[in-house]
């Protein structure tokens, strides 16, 4: 096992990584800008490292400041969390070049899954059923884009190949509309991610988003943890998540699990990783691979006892997958609230100082967050300022504990979503479950103030 990790994250994640480090008898060395100085999980940590100024291109996302601070402090590893740089496979391979381990996949899987028309191609080769669309990137002929568009069927969604963050789509009803789209798309797509390639898919109409976590070893072992259903939607961000998935039959899931489980064999897979895919009518559909640890994972961590983040480590250190497929048992049901730090009506930003925060808790109740009465959030960075999980035996159980814990929440000083997540844990279609990835931006279409 390593003896010192380097956490090249913040906020949550950031307090998480280093939670899971204490326990194993790692050290963890925190990097913070200089908006996060005097947050509580940089003072928890047995070393902390300033790597630049409050603007993320100036330090969470500073490749050489991250890399020096993990020399400097002697670290053999370094957990980049999710977003930032934990999805960047040049970062990756500056990390295993400087001789330290970069606890996540390779650069090589980092570098497929992060160009989806590789990433889909990778998939289709695996046996991982894909929406229907374009092979590849899409030619400049516009009667060649027109053809392709008519075998598909209308209506098609145009994405970039580079896409991220729910940026770079742009759904076509018609033909007539269709080539002017592309052209539009591409054009975006090189100016935001520096690559203009597109490609086409089926536009699903009513989907939902279901995701799958696994995890996989150095030795060529790989599992699944079930299920996430991640369809509380709004603007391409999830709001709010859930597992197992409701009316989804296990025989599905297993099915499909399998699928991902054969994946991550055949193209060498290490560490933690998401398969997404849309749902809809009984079928599942890949739309891309995370590569990293989510946002989401306390859901799959509660109704499988598994330990994500420690088993990241273990794995990344080299140590074999401490269990196995059949040995993988869903109990229960959990719940995820996002907490962000934003108007609960309009959802803009929120940051500033909490002079409240009262965490609720009780029985099957996990609060993940790095906030407390007195924190500052700073205006810098994603909004998003804590999780609130439950769990219960039934999903009626896990909502009722949900409704209650959100009623004990107290955050004063700033403005969060609390509010909505009241209402909607007594949504009566959110409380009979199985909502679809539009559903919620038709609930705020018609919520009453
Ligand atoms: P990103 O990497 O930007 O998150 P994804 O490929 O994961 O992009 O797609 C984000 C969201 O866009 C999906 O969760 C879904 O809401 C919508 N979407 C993507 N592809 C399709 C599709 N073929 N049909 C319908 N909706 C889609």
């Amino acid at each position: 096992m390593f003896k010192k990790i380097l956490v090249a994250n913040r906020g949550e994640i950031a307090l998480r990584i280093q939670r899971a480090c204490h326990e194993l008898g790692v050290k963890a060395v925190m990097v913070y800008s200089e908006a996060d100085r005097d947050a509580k999980y940089i003072k928890l940590a047995e070393e902390a490292v300033c790597i630049g100024p409050a603007p993320s291109a100036l330090s969470y996302l500073n490749m050489p400041a991250i890399i020096s601070a993990a020399e400097v402090t002697d670290a053999e590893a370094i957990h980049p969390g999710y977003g930032f740089l934990s999805e960047n496979a040049d970062f990756a391979e500056r990390v295993e070049k400087s001789g330290f381990q970069f606890i996540g996949p390779s650069p090589e899987s980092i570098r497929i899954m992060g160009d989806k028309v590789s990433a889909k191609q990778a998939m289709i080769k695996a046996g991982v059923p894909c929406v229907p669309g374009s092979e590849g990137e899409l030619p400049d002929d516009p009667v060649q884009i027109r053809r392709i568009a008519k075998s598909i069927g209308y209506p098609v969604i145009i994405k970039a190949a580079g896409g991220g963050g729910g940026r770079g789509m742009r759904v076509v009803h018609t033909e007539a509309a269709l080539v002017n789209a592309v052209q539009m798309t591409k054009a975006e797509a090189g100016a935001a991610f520096g690559n203009p390639a597109v490609y086409m898919e089926k536009f699903l109409q009513n989907p939902r988003h279901i995701e799958i976590q696994v995890l996989a070893d150095k030795h060529r072992n790989a599992v699944y943890l079930g299920e996430r259903d991640c369809s509380m939607q709004r603007r391409h961000q999830k709001v709010i998540e859930e597992a197992p998935a409701p009316g989804i039959a296990r025989k599905l899931i297993e099915r499909i699990g399998e699928r991902c489980v054969a994946a991550c064999k055949k193209i060498g897979y290490r560490g933690a990783g998401t398969f997404e895919f849309l749902y809809e009518d009984g079928e599942f559909y890949f739309i891309e691979m995370n590569t990293r640890v989510q946002v989401e994972h306390p859901v799959t961590e509660w109704i499988t006892g598994v330990d994500i983040v420690r088993t990241q480590i273990m794995v990344a250190a080299g140590e074999k997958l401490p269990f196995t497929q059949r040995q993988i048992q869903i109990r229960g049901h959990a719940i995820e609230c996002r907490i962000n730090a934003e108007d609960p009506y309009k959802f803009t930003p929120s940051p500033g100082r909490i002079t409240t925060w009262h965490a609720p808790g009780g029985p099957g109740v996990r609060v993940d967050s790095h906030a407390y009465t007195n924190y500052y959030v700073p205006p810098n960075y994603d909004s998003m300022i804590g999780k609130l999980i439950v769990h219960g035996d039934t999903r009626e159980q896990a909502l009722a504990r949900m409704r209650t814990a959100l009623s004990e929440t107290v955050i004063e000083g700033i403005n969060t979503n609390v509010p909505l997540h009241r209402e909607l844990m007594v949504d009566a279609n959110f409380v009979t479950g199985g909502t679809n990835i539009h559903y919620l931006e038709q609930w705020l279409s018609q919520r009453q103030r």
